[in-house]
């Protein structure tokens, strides 16, 4: 699970040069190239004057022009863009009926465009790139951030403030099993209390400490006066009253827990308040035949931590779409052979891609195209040059948005975790991916052990509780890119990519272990639980349907075997 922060230059709030650095060269060769596209239009122009049948170089004009009347506003020409876009509106209409007179006068609007063009637009320049960037760091907080791929188990730390060490040091035990690193005072060290500021943490404090009644609201505030601490704060007691929750509020408390805490419930909230899972980062497409305004979005939306997959040939969309699997498609309008309507309807044709979020990027103003856009099944149309803090938001609200709609179709409600119907077709590509890549894969089945006479002795409310805190414990230990999903009951199911069986069997036996030492309370007393897990390896015989049912054999041995055991599958 990915627990990077935001890139360390935009946290602090640095100027974020290399972006800046990246934009300017861009914006450099975009002055650079100007002139070059000014004598390519003019080689249509002339062109379509001398042929026979115009039709053609004044559609690739209309292209170009186009293409100039889109990218010359991102780039610092507002007055150049207009233009452009003028032109380009009057070689539309030349296109529907053309005469010999219409295509004189359009001639005579090229000409008199591309002469201002190539003695004016420096005068109109206004550099924009020191501005983009400036917006695109205050909106980086609206998008999302940057994960990394590797299991990384940052320290979290607890310190937990009560006097009943004992009870303490019990649940303590519990959270280290969840990643927290738990420092227990049940005084006041005579040192004092020292606390470093820069390791994630939260307060627990009893509210009575030291001392009893009270006394704990003012141990909360010395601690965060102290220490200039804006770390969660979480009280526990063992008043249920309103007026003592009240108090917690009052405190600035984020939670109160009465008293015996449950340890899996604790950790929820924890997790939860020093937000652990962070958030993978957006996946978008961006398709955009011009290479220029292509690379400059690109490196905007990069740069808030977004992943990025450029599509430059509209040819090649599905074939990225699978193998990237974006959460929103960024798409100009048009391109050369196919325009952005007609592959928005392509992608809409496709079951796979009828609910993910279409944006057209476009400098098309006409109200009736982007009309029609939306009727091709996009869900929004940005027209260009756009403020990159207008594109971040807008591109990261859709995607919430997606992800939300998403996990409610794919995720349990219970545990968070995929459902069944979302595995199998995780692990049908993922067999896709092992055969292209040559890699390993395996896939383990686990099933808690016997969980009806954990049902029947302490109640559905703490096999519920016991069901989380495994989905939970599986969550914490299993890589980034392993797929975790609740497959029936108290079964279980984990992809792991690029894993043998072997290391397969190892990893799934640390996490047995853990579970096994979890203490998982109820009204009627403590237990603990066991799993049993099966665990086979693809091989290219074999396909999705015949891992899972092998899986399940392997299961079904380890549970013959005596239970508590992860195995691999037999003879
Ligand atoms: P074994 O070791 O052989 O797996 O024994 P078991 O008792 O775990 O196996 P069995 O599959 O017979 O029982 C599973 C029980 O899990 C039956 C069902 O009531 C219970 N169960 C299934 N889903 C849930 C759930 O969401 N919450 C709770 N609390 N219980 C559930
Ligand atoms: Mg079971
Ligand atoms: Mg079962």
């Amino acid at each position: 699970m990915a627990r990077n922060n935001v890139p360390s230059e935009l946290a602090a709030g640095a100027p974020n040069t290399a972006l800046l650095d990246k934009l300017q060269e861009l914006e450099r060769r975009y002055v650079a190239g100007l002139a070059e596209k000014f004598d390519r239009m003019q080689e249509q122009l002339e062109a379509a004057l001398k042929a026979e049948n115009p039709q053609e170089h004044l559609v690739n004009l209309h292209r170009q022009m186009h293409t100039l009347a889109g990218s010359a506003g991102t780039f610092g020409f507002p007055l150049l863009g207009d233009k452009a876009h003028q032109v380009e509106a009057s070689i539309k209409d030349a296109l529907v009926h053309l005469t010999p007179t219409r295509l004189t006068s359009l001639a005579e609007e090229v000409r008199a465009m591309l002469a201002w063009g190539r003695i004016d637009p420096k005068n109109d320049h206004l550099p924009q790139t020191e501005q983009h960037v400036a917006l695109a760091k205050s909106a980086y907080v609206a998008a999302s951030s940057r994960g990394d791929s590797k299991n990384a188990a940052i320290a979290r730390k607890v310190y937990w403030f009560d006097e009943d060490a004992t009870a303490v040091s019990n649940i303590s035990l519990q959270l280290t099993f969840f990643g927290y690193q738990v420092e227990i005072f049940s005084h006041w060290p005579r040192e004092g209390v020292k606390i470093d500021p820069n390791v994630p943490a939260v307060l627990l404090i009893d509210i009575g400490f030291p001392g009893g009644g009270m006394a704990g609201i003012e141990t909360a505030a010395a601690l965060r006066l102290q220490h200039h601490l804006t770390f969660p704060l979480v009280f526990t007691g063992s008043d249920p009253s309103f007026d003592a929750r009240l108090a917690v509020v009052r405190a600035g408390g984020d939670s109160y827990f009465t008293k015996p805490v449950d340890a899996v419930t604790l950790t929820d909230r924890l997790d939860i308040l020093l937000k652990v899972e962070k958030k993978r980062p957006y996946r978008i497409l961006l398709v955009d035949d011009d290479h220029f305004s292509a690379e400059y979005y690109g490196a905007l939306l990069s740069n808030a931590g977004m992943e990025l997959c450029i599509v430059e040939d509209p040819q090649k969309l599905l074939q990225e779409m699978a193998a990237f699997s974006p959460e929103l498609v960024l798409m100009d309008i048009y391109m050369p052979d196919c325009n952005g309507i007609e592959l928005a309807k392509v992608l809409r044709q496709d079951n796979l891609y009828l609910e993910i979020p279409i944006v057209f990027l476009s400098t098309e103003s006409n109200f009736g195209k982007q009309l029609d856009a939306i009727a091709s099944g996009a869900d929004d149309f940005i027209t260009k040059p756009i403020a990159p803090d207008h594109l971040l938001l807008s591109v990261s609200n859709r995607v919430e948005r997606y992800r939300k709609l998403r996990d409610l179709i794919m995720r349990d409600s219970l545990t968070g975790l995929f459902k069944h119907s979302t595995i199998k077709e995780h692990l049908e590509r993922e067999c896709h991916r092992a055969i292209a890549a040559k890699t390993a894969l395996s896939l383990a089945m686990i099933d808690i052990d016997h969980f009806k006479i954990v049902n029947d002795n302490y109640g559905h409310v703490a096999g519920d509780q016991v069901i989380r805190s495994l989905s939970h414990l599986l969550r914490q230990r299993m890589r980034r890119c392993d797929i975790i999903g609740r497959y029936g009951g108290e079964e279980f199911a984990v992809i792991m990519p690029e894993t043998t069986v072997d290391d397969a069997v190892k990893v799934l036996d640390s996490v047995r272990q853990v579970f096994l030492n979890i203490r998982h309370y109820s009204a009627k007393g403590e237990f603990s639980c066991s799993f049993s897990a099966g665990v086979v390896e693809f091989s290219e015989e074999a396909d999705g349907k015949n891992m899972f049912l092998r899986a399940d054999q392997a299961l079904y041995q380890a549970k013959g075997n005596g239970r508590n055991r992860v195995q691999k599958l037999l003879g």
